[in-house]
């Protein structure tokens, strides 16, 4: 049924309250004083799909409670409800057979992409191209939006130090200056100028807050933070979301300091709708509202509902605690009506912003998602920034780029021809083997022989979203076969990592090594042939020190998704100049974690010193990682010069740097800016990223380049929450790394 034909038959109120005349808030209003209070609760309530809503109405269990909610207007969203047809089914019950006919608003995990995959966000972040980032929110909200999704549960802007956590793959990693631009990147990606435009669709700040930061890097463990992380490191990418205009936030799962964040009325209603002036909704993270009965924070579903809706949770994702609670709490005046009003306010807001009202199968076009889904386009944008976010780790002896002709190469490891595993975790809508996999990749440069083999499994059993992986730990029975190309062999190149589904969420490890027997495996085959390239694929930092000694050339190359295999092979074959730089710290041991590059100074000295004894130390390992955060190599070099620091005034600083391209290739450098404030009321990291510029250049030429830092750089925020620059003595390094650098002083 269209959609005017729909209008036509339905009497309903919400239709008739979009008069163009009206404000959105007027229209809000005007229709909020239409609704009884069991269908504003409705309008907090959202449920999962995942059910044949085309099919015959299910008699009984959780679906045929959930049709009957959704018949009486009892459902303001749902989930996971994918394809037009899907969403058309769901969208006519609410619109024409509610009281009504308010419209659903339609979420989905679009993380990095729908059908059409892109990096990891960690992977993405890993090109610092913040273009090419937005470029790749924009093009899954295109392909989600045909899809009838009006609403992504992304950017996750969880900034984590923990590379056991296995959703560091859905982050920007380890730094919040950085985070917090990709964030920003994000949000504008997904929401575009103008949200009813039907190309868009609604971005969520998660998880707030704090969910990156479990101990010991379990998932949905125990979050105990002090302000001054809370304020420096965590909240940054969320405030910058905000103003960013990010209409939805979601809570999270972990307690923070005590009280789990989806009961939280400080994180909630204090900093995020107060402070901060959000207007959105905030909806809880799947189940949390619930979870908070075995946090130990409420003793029943009721009092979970009652805690979390008086904190500032708007919309419940799966818990059924609102329409199950939330009238009764209201007549029994434990939860205020105002409450109640201000969710549903900001809910409908965001409906009427997506133009739901004006036509709520506006993202109902077969026509659009048959020519849109998968299209050229967007297969080259996922391919751009794939290219653009492998990292080259090593590159000794200039083995890469490989030759294009004449060569003999063996391409060994399950990863090198797995077309599934590059997808990576969080692309719920794609299909299985939709990746173009290292194999196929290389396949395109027909001119060197190329043979191949698995050498070992990495995963053996399932491999889904929901199922746990199985590692293949024992069986070498195939690698004579790898072992015997790689003696043949020019070159052999070398596919292993974790699968695609062993990171992600419930993901953690407490051995961030190469799983299985690949480890085995790449000593097996470098006892016969030394000259390898290592091509990993990984959803976080992996502890390869056996690697970085011996092997002489290692790309990182993630889980890149569907254009995987051409990205890969481009870089290979230096038709790409690889670029990007890591997000996150590479630990030598696992025993480091939590390791980053902006920490604080101890009290004792952190470098060898054979004087002392006391140092800040392990006494079997280095203090310093495997590759630090910022590290990334080209197929040229460059020259860093002339480092030049001006005060503009008090609060302000020019800081230039003259960068040649001293190699054979054009290439493309992040020129990286770090500071240090060597003394402040509450002590400084040793060095914080405030400012990175990409530039490219030719062979040898140079060119030079200006950053500025402000008051919005230069300062920090107290454990009070209040923001200062204090005046005094700095530090200005610039440089390739966070490690290597040029460095100058100031004084403010
Ligand atoms: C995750 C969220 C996600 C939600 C809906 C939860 O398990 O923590 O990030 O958006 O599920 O799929």
């Amino acid at each position: 049924i269209g959609i005017t034909s729909c209008k036509s038959q339905n009497k309903t109120v919400a239709v008739s309250i979009n008069n163009k005349e009206l404000s959105i808030d007027q229209k809000v209003n005007a229709l909020l004083s239409k609704m009884t209070l069991e269908e504003k609760v409705g309008q907090m309530n959202q449920y999962n799909g995942f059910w044949d809503v085309t099919g015959p109405t299910p008699a009984e269990g959780d679906a045929a409670k959930k049709y009957e909610h959704l018949r009486k207007g009892f459902v303001g969203s749902m989930l996971n409800v994918r394809g037009v047809k899907e969403v058309r089914a769901v969208q006519k019950i609410a619109v024409e057979e509610t009281r009504l006919g308010i419209p659903l608003i339609i979420g989905f995990d679009v993380i990095h992409g729908y059908k059409t995959i892109s990096p990891i966000p960690l992977a993405e972040a890993a090109s610092w191209d913040l273009d090419a980032i937005k470029k790749s929110s924009e093009v899954a909200a295109l392909e989600s939006s045909v899809a009838g999704i009006n609403w992504t549960f992304a950017p996750m802007v969880d900034i984590s130090r923990d590379a056991r956590w296995g959703r560091v793959m859905e982050g920007a990693g380890e730094d919040t200056y950085l985070g917090t631009k990709i964030a920003v990147a994000r949000v504008q990606g997904f929401q575009g100028e103008d949200l009813s435009d039907k190309a868009t669709i609604v971005a969520c700040a998660k998880h707030f807050a704090g969910y990156g930061f479990s101990e010991s890097g379990r998932d949905y463990n125990t979050v105990d933070v002090g302000t001054s992380t809370l304020n420096n490191i965590i909240f940054p990418p969320f405030k910058a979301s905000v103003d960013a205009g990010v209409r939805t936030f979601m809570n999270s799962f972990n307690e923070l300091n005590g009280i789990p964040a989806t009961g939280n009325t400080y994180l909630q209603r204090d900093v995020l709708k107060d402070q901060w002036n959000f207007n959105g909704f905030v909806v809880s993270d799947w189940g949390s509202i619930k979870e908070m009965i075995a946090h130990g924070h409420a003793k029943d579903l009721k009092q979970a509902a009652e805690i979390s809706v008086n904190a500032g949770s708007d919309m419940d994702m799966e818990s059924y605690a609102y329409v199950a609670e939330l009238s009764k709490l209201v007549k029994e005046n434990k939860v205020s009506e105002e409450f109640i009003d201000d969710a549903v306010k900001r809910i409908l807001k965001v409906k009427y912003e997506l133009g739901l009202f004006d036509d709520p199968y506006k993202y109902c076009d077969e026509k659009r998602e048959k020519e849109i889904t998968g299209n050229k386009a967007i297969n080259e944008a996922v391919l751009d920034v794939a290219k653009k976010s492998i990292v080259l780790l090593k590159n000794e002896d200039n083995v890469l780029p490989l030759k294009k002709n004449g060569q003999k190469i063996a391409l060994i490891g399950a990863l090198a021809a797995d077309k599934t595993s590059p997808l990576g975790s969080w692309r719920i809508a794609a299909d299985d083997n939709t990746a173009v996999s290292v194999l196929e990749g290389m396949q395109n440069y027909p001119n060197n022989t190329l043979t191949y083999a698995k050498g070992a499994d990495v995963v053996t059993g399932k491999t889904e979203f929901a199922f746990e992986l199985k590692i293949n730990t024992t069986d070498k029975s195939e690698f004579e076969e790898a072992i015997t190309i790689a003696k043949q062999a020019d070159v052999v190149v070398m596919v292993l990592g974790e699968h695609g589904f062993q990171s992600g969420e419930a993901r953690s490890r407490t051995n961030i090594d190469l799983p299985g027997v690949q480890q085995e495996l790449l000593e097996a085959v470098y006892a016969v042939n030394k000259n390898i390239v290592l091509v990993l694929n990984n959803g976080r930092p992996l502890t390869i020190p056996w690697a970085d000694k011996h092997i002489p050339a290692i790309v990182e190359a993630w889980h890149l998704g569907t254009q995987s295999g051409n990205a890969v092979a481009q870089v290979l074959y230096g038709d790409y100049n690889p670029s990007g730089k890591l997000p996150m710290t590479f630990p030598r041991s696992v025993g480091q974690v939590p390791i980053y590059y902006n920490h604080k100074n101890t009290g004792r000295p952190t470098t060898d010193n054979p004087d002392i004894v006391f140092w800040s130390h392990y006494i079997d390992e280095s203090n310093t990682p495997l590759y630090p955060f910022g590290h990334g190599l080209s197929y040229t070099s460059f020259e860093y010069t002339n480092l030049n620091v001006s005060k503009l005034s008090d609060t302000e600083v020019e800081v230039s740097v003259k960068l040649k391209n001293t190699g054979k290739y054009k290439g493309k450098e992040v020129v990286q800016l770090y500071i240090r404030d060597l003394f402040a009321s509450v002590t400084r990291p040793v060095k914080e990223l405030k400012g990175f510029k990409m530039v490219e250049l030719e062979p040898n030429t140079a060119k030079t380049i200006t950053l500025k830092l402000t008051s919005k750089e230069l300062g920090f925020f107290n454990n009070k929450g209040e923001f200062l620059l204090e005046p005094g003595d700095f530090k200005v390094f610039i440089g390739g790394s966070s490690y290597t650098a040029l460095e100058a002083d100031f004084t403010l």
